[in-house]
């Protein structure tokens, strides 16, 4: 009997954990998903449980394998994705994390990070990793953990400790504890990468403390990253791919050509420029990371990270309750004609591009009494599209050429009133894939592409089926009145100044 070349992919994101057996037409046949519970400890700080979340993979691995009929020899490669930047510390002896894992939005560091900006670090980090100082990265998560936890730091030093973002850690559970790598995409987000000589860098590690010890192998995207223990999944099966998740996103969307952008909107809004063998410096605080490392090439893109897009829905869902479900965010937008001038800036844990501003809150604005709940469901949607102009404009500021089209992806972009306002405040074509799975796509192209299920980059593109186009219908005027109230209330939310210590 010949192999069936499934692919499996990995999806760990910040609200779920996800596995998608994939066919050799990167068609999903099957999937299974696992809610991730949030741990919230403190004012703008954000944990998840590590042992939590490999239960999780473990757990949907085996559901779609089984939903799917695929056994481990059905299976030509896993490729996985992460969340990025979240840090895990763990220890090298059995593999016990020290800690929580602290998740990309934590703002435990900010102060730290202050500390750093006011000593004139601003320049090498941005020179050298591409990224902006900010506790969103890794650097400074994994130095709390180490100062924090009794003993962590001298145990680090000693070689007892290691560090990983979640395809690291995953990387080390699936193989045993064998394999202590990560990839380019997920080592360009931690601040300690030189993304231009593609090394962790000595004198980033110093400015951050972290010992060189703790860091794992930076491998390229498409690689051997070791074979799964036969236990756990019943054979061993080869990692083929890793990427973080919007790398992954931009390789699901074949955003192969320099001047081709995506954006993703999960919990999260992350829009990625692919800028080619060029790694652009940006003059409006957007990050140049690394899009991905194919035999030993990196290409570089231009990104545009929001901190929350669909959190703001899971908000009114599940915080103030006005609705009950994500979806039902569609109907109460297309229920008003407009938001009757309300705003709402999403700030919850700070600004992220182009503004970085750890300490900013989020704001409803333009309150009345007939304000109502469509209204503020509608501005939170519309927070989305403002944003994303926001990020367009700064790489067009940047130089960049206007894109032919932003293509999309992700859990909000379900909701086809959102994909035509986007259209309209872009006063751009947005076009939606067939497949919105395209962070796990992304991942099971990269696995086969190293199991030879796909020859080149070419072959991916050729799989990348378009689902619709939106054109832009509002007129420029109201695209542009609307979006200078966005520019007045985010204004209105900036701080200038820390606020007050506790
Ligand atoms: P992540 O990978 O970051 O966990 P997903 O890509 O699964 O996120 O997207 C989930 C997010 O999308 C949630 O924040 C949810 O509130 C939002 N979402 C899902 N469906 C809709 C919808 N129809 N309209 C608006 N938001 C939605």
């Amino acid at each position: 009997m010949t192999r069936r070349p499934y692919l499996l992919a990995i999806d760990q994101g910040t609200t779920s954990t996800r596995a998608i057996l994939f066919d050799s037409e990167c068609s999903p046949q099957a999937a299974a998903q696992r809610e991730l519970p949030q741990i919230f400890p403190n004012d703008g700080w954000v944990e998840h449980d590590p042992e939590a979340i490999w239960a999780a993979t473990v757990e949907v691995c085996r559901r779609a394998m089984a939903e799917g009929g695929a056994s481990a020899a059905d299976i030509a490669a896993i490729g996985i994705t992460n969340q990025r930047e979240t840090t895990v510390v763990w220890e090298r002896a059995g593999g016990r994390p020290i800690h929580n894992a602290i998740v990309w939005q934590d703002r435990r560091t900010a102060e730290v990070c202050r500390r750093l900006t006011a000593d004139g670090h601003a320049e090498t980090v941005s020179r050298k990793s591409g990224l902006v100082i900010d506790p969103y990265f890794s650097g400074t998560k994994i130095a709390w953990l180490l100062d924090n936890v009794t003993g962590a730091r001298a145990a680090a030093e000693a070689g007892k400790l290691a560090f990983g973002t979640i395809d690291s850690f995953l990387l080390w559970r699936l193989t045993g504890g064998r394999v202590h790598a990560t990839d380019a995409t997920n080592a360009s987000r931690t601040m300690a990468f030189n993304i231009h000589t593609q090394e962790w860098d000595d004198e980033l590690l110093e400015m951050l403390r972290i010992p060189r010890a703790i860091l794992p192998e930076v491998m390229d995207n498409v690689a051997d990253f070791g074979t799964t223990e036969a236990g756990l999944l019943g054979g061993g099966i080869t990692v083929g791919g890793m990427a973080g998740d919007q790398q992954a996103a931009t390789v699901g969307q074949a955003c192969f050509a320099p001047g081709m952008i995506k954006s993703t909107y999960g919990t999260g809004c992350f829009a990625l420029l692919n800028t080619g063998d060029k790694a652009v410096a940006s003059h409006n605080k957007l990050l140049t990371t690394v899009a991905y490392r194919m035999a030993g090439k990196t290409t570089y893109a231009v990104e545009g990270s929001i901190f929350v897009a669909g959190a703001a829905i899971q908000w009114l869902r599940d915080g103030l309750k006005v609705i009950t479900s994500a979806p039902e965010s569609e109907k109460l937008a297309r229920s008003v004609a407009d938001a009757g001038g309300v705003y709402m800036v999403p700030a919850f844990t700070g600004l992220g591009a182009p503004y970085w501003d750890p300490d900013a809150r989020g704001a409803l604005f333009g309150l009345t009494r007939d304000t109502g709940i469509a209204q503020v469901v509608r501005a939170a949607l519309e927070a989305v599209c403002y944003q994303t102009r926001d990020l367009m404009r700064a790489m067009e500021d940047d130089g960049a050429a206007r894109p032919m089209a932003l293509r999309v992806d992700g859990g909000m972009v379900a909701n086809d009133w959102l994909v035509q306002h986007l259209a309209d405040i872009l006063g751009l074509p947005v076009e939606r894939p067939t497949v919105i799975e395209t962070t796990a796509a992304g991942a099971a192209f990269l696995a086969g592409l190293k199991a030879g299920v796909f020859a080149s980059l070419d072959d991916i593109s050729a799989r990348w089926k378009r689902d619709c186009r939106c054109e832009p219908k509002m007129e420029a005027a109201m695209r542009d009145r609307l979006y200078a109230g966005w520019q007045d209330a985010v204004r209105r939310v900036r701080c200038s100044a820390p606020p007050p210590q506790k």
